[in-house]
């Protein structure tokens, strides 16, 4: 049985790791951003003494004779609109190596954080840069758990442990399927999921949070002709609240009446 990401929101503690740095071509000293020379850092530092600076992978102490460093308020790059702080670092004595490998690993504040694109918080899928791919973002596990399992179960030695309402795309609403049809395959799929998490927390731990407990609420009504909403509260064993579920169904073609 395959299980999906954790998506529950964490928040981002805003590190910045191995961020690449270049020195400065006439002093030989300051760090500039690899990417944008034009830049000493990125991004502000939230806590100097938690700065992490390698010199060819190898982490340097800003006290390190050769390599020692100090980081100092940049007053070229002050942004009267934010108030947080940004700094440059400088090497004490000029590094002359040929082309260094310099990273810099530190922690921001949230509105430069890479991390969590300045969102604050955390899950374990990371947007895709082309934006290709589509997320659940925030939604529990037990409910897409259920979600998954009421929309797209199938198993050709199990139909029971499945839930047939994919099966009623394409069917005549009000004639062969009904609303209450709907309800009772919901109702009748997730207390087979409960069934199935009760045969499997014999074999693996599974999280109270995504034990399925009670269905409560589980309503489908007809909002158009054209569309089909059902939804229902659902409790699970690790919190006492409900959490509200819903989906529908909508065709370009009506529904009702024909
Ligand atoms: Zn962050």
């Amino acid at each position: 049985m395959s299980y999906d990401f954790n998506v529950r929101l964490q928040s981002c503690g805003h590190e910045i790791s191995m961020e690449r740095y270049v020195i400065d071509w006439e002093d030989f000293r300051t760090l500039h951003l690899a990417s944008n020379v034009i830049l000493n850092m990125r991004a502000p530092i939230n806590g100097i003494s938690l700065v992490q600076v390698y010199i060819g992978s190898q982490l340097v102490q800003s006290n390190d004779p050769l390599y020692g460093y100090t980081i100092t308020p940049d007053i070229n790059r002050v942004q009267t609109d934010n108030p947080n702080q940004f700094y440059k670092i400088m090497f004490k004595r000029p590094v002359r190596w040929f082309v260094p490998l310099i990273e810099v690993s530190y922690i921001t504040v949230k509105n430069f954080c890479l991390k969590c694109g300045t969102a604050g918080q955390l899950n374990d899928i990371k947007p895709a840069s082309n934006g290709s791919v589509i997320h659940t973002v925030g939604t529990d596990k037990m409910v897409q758990r259920v979600l998954k399992m009421v929309l797209t179960s199938q198993c050709e030695f199990y139909p029971q442990f499945t839930c047939p309402i994919k099966g009623y795309v394409g069917k005549k609403f009000g004639v062969t399927v009904t609303d209450v049809d709907i309800s009772n395959q919901i109702m009748v799929a997730l207390q087979g999921l409960k069934s199935i998490q009760s045969a499997q927390r014999t074999v693996q731990s599974l999280d109270p949070q995504e034990m399925l407990k009670d269905i409560q609420n589980l309503q489908t009504t007809v909002v158009d002709p054209n569309s089909v909403a059902v939804s229902a509260d659902i409790t699970s064993y690790g919190t006492p609240n409900a959490t509200p579920v819903s989906f529908s169904l909508t065709t370009s073609s009506q529904l009702v009446g024909q």
